[in-house]
């Protein structure tokens, strides 16, 4: 986990990114779902039992960045990880998950959720 924050310290929008590659199958990626707007897939570096990504095709940066003609994407994003986590078995509950910006520990600059879920997670994050 430090190792992630390090890395959401040095990291900075801007050019192409490790998910443009996974949208345009350059690289594996562990697919769930994928539709004409998004790909949800699993992440590579698991904080919990389950832990997947929602990552819109458009290529938005980071949630700051986002508009009012983002609104209905980004509600689609949250209704497909609602749905990955049923299809996954998240029936105890899960969270959900945007890091924004150095403080937020964002490490990848295209917008994406995380569904975390499989285990009791603690509150605060820290
Ligand atoms: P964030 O720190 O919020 O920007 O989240 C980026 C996430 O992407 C981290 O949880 C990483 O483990 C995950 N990640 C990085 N590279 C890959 C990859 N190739 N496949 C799946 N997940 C990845």
């Amino acid at each position: 986990m430090a190792d992630e924050i390090s890395k959401a310290q040095s990291a900075r929008p801007g050019g192409e990114t490790i998910f443009g590659k996974i949208i345009r199958k350059e690289i594996p990626a562990k697919i769930i779902y994928e539709d004409e707007q998004c790909v949800a897939f699993h992440d590579i570096s698991p904080q919990a039992p389950t832990h997947f990504l929602v990552v819109p095709k458009k290529p938005i940066a980071q949630l700051s960045d986002a508009s009012c003609v983002d609104e209905a994407l980004l509600g689609h994003l949250m209704i497909v990880g609602k749905k990955c986590a049923a299809d996954l078995g998240l029936k105890r509950g899960f969270r959900l998950v945007i890091n924004e910006g150095p403080d937020g520990g964002q490490s990848v600059y295209h917008v994406h959720l995380h569904i975390l879920g499989g285990r009791q997670l603690s509150w605060p994050p820290g």
